[in-house]
């Protein structure tokens, strides 16, 4: 028999090959290459998971805890959210109709698009954005619809840009706030208009609220918890960022009981359930350690005001992150676009930050710089890029582009995920 090789690119569904792999792995794989690296890449906590989380776990491990739990999460855990949503916005949710525990915020957003998008359904996404947003967007049939915002407005977004972006095909409005990669923050009033406008032109609104508990300026708004909001918002959490769980794999959606009962359905077929360790643990996690949790936040805190600091100091504009652990200080001022400026950064000085033109056309210019390291490693990185940005010199400020809507053909779609 002849051997022929088949020709998978034949075979791969073209949707998934138009789809460029995530520009943080690309640029992260030339990290691996690259010896004595301070990483301020990565999106996550550089604190391990609290001991008594893990120890509970230990201990659920030992009592023989291994098997499947309930498609939509332990009930247990899902009562326990539940309080804490009632406690934090007096927001009320049925444990066991509104809530589904999902592996992580990841599979909560893929759900949420694939249970809701019909081809060339649009879904308006403030941007920068982070990575995923748009590509799982795609993959769902849907349209991603980009509005920029830039430094001059402090990267949020306002009711009018909402409202400017509609079309008849508009059908989600997807949120995060506080923002990966800007850090920015939302007030009150303007998600208050947003909400007004998400009524009126009967908008879902898919509000991933990761960095709710890191929020360092203002007291956070939950969406949901807004007059009317609670039927038509999508509220996607987990345990990645506040608690140090990224391994764990552990995120919730709550929302309207109809609408969970259908995701659960792909999430039954394709996932059956959340592990049931990550369950376990983020259990744990809820019940006995917001301390923990708010000794996590007052470390970021202290970072992020020697971080932005650094950056000022250094001649490179910053705009203050109100949440998260990232901060966007705008590098275009060295003549160097935000991939050299990456690039040229780690070859140099071994430092690694994230080029801002992943996160989307209106990135460019910027780098993320994740504050989630020590003291001593940012103490170290900022030295280095002191020295690199001295070596570049900087011009005087550039104003960031006035804020655009960028429809799919104009914003390059495949360059911007
Ligand atoms: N949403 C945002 C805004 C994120 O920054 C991340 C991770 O970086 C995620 C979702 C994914 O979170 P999870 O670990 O819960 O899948």
């Amino acid at each position: 028999m002849t051997i022929t090789r088949t020709d998978w690119s034949e075979k791969i569904n073209p949707t998934v090959q138009n789809i460029p792999p995530s520009g943080i792995r690309r640029f992260f794989d030339l990290v691996t290459e690259t010896k004595g690296v301070i990483s301020l890449g990565v999106g996550e906590p550089d604190f391990v998971t609290p001991w008594h989380v893990r120890e509970a776990c230990i201990y659920s491990l030992e009592k023989g805890y291994t098997m499947y739990t309930s498609n939509s999460g332990l009930l247990e855990l899902r009562e326990a959210l539940a309080v804490d949503l009632d406690n934090t916005y007096h927001v009320k949710y049925n444990p066991r109709t509104e809530l589904l525990i999902t592996v992580g915020v990841s599979e909560a957003l893929d759900l949420c698009m694939r249970t809701l998008l019909q081809s060339g359904d649009e879904v308006l996404i403030p941007e920068p954005s982070y990575v995923s947003y748009a590509p799982c967007t795609v993959l769902a049939g849907g349209v991603p619809v980009f509005m920029s915002t830039g430094m001059d407005d402090s990267f949020r977004i306002t009711a009018d840009l909402v409202q400017s972006s509609i079309t008849p095909r508009t059908k989600v409005l997807l949120l995060c706030y506080p923002n990966n990669p800007t850090g920015a923050v939302m007030d009150r009033d303007e998600l208050e208009k947003i909400a007004e406008v998400a009524v009126e032109h009967d908008l879902i609104v898919i509000s991933d609220e990761i960095y709710d508990r890191l929020t360092y300026i203002g007291k956070h708004t939950c969406m949901a918890a807004l007059p009317g909001m609670k039927d038509r918002t999508l509220l996607l959490n987990g345990f990645s960022k506040a608690y140090a769980m990224t391994g764990w794999r552990v995120g919730y959606v709550a929302g309207n009981p109809d609408f969970i009962a259908a995701m659960t359905k792909i999430h039954q077929y394709s996932m059956l359930c959340a592990p049931i360790t990550g369950q376990m643990a983020a259990l744990e996690a809820l019940k006995n350690g917001q301390p923990g949790m708010r000794r996590m936040v007052e470390h970021y805190n202290r970072r992020r005001n020697m971080v932005v600091q650094a950056f000022r100091d250094m001649g490179l504009p910053c705009f203050e992150p109100g949440g998260a652990f990232y901060a966007f200080p705008q590098t275009s001022v060295t003549g160097l676009c935000s991939e050299d400026f990456a690039e040229e950064l780690l070859k140099e000085e071994q430092v690694a930050v994230v080029p801002g033109n992943v996160f989307g056309t209106s990135g460019e210019g910027f780098v993320r710089v994740s504050y989630a390291a020590s003291l001593d490693d940012l103490s170290e990185a900022f030295r280095r890029m002191g020295r690199f940005v001295r070596r570049r010199g900087v011009r005087s400020r550039l104003i960031s582009a006035p804020i655009k809507i960028q429809r799919p053909e104009r914003a390059g779609i495949s360059q911007s995920l």
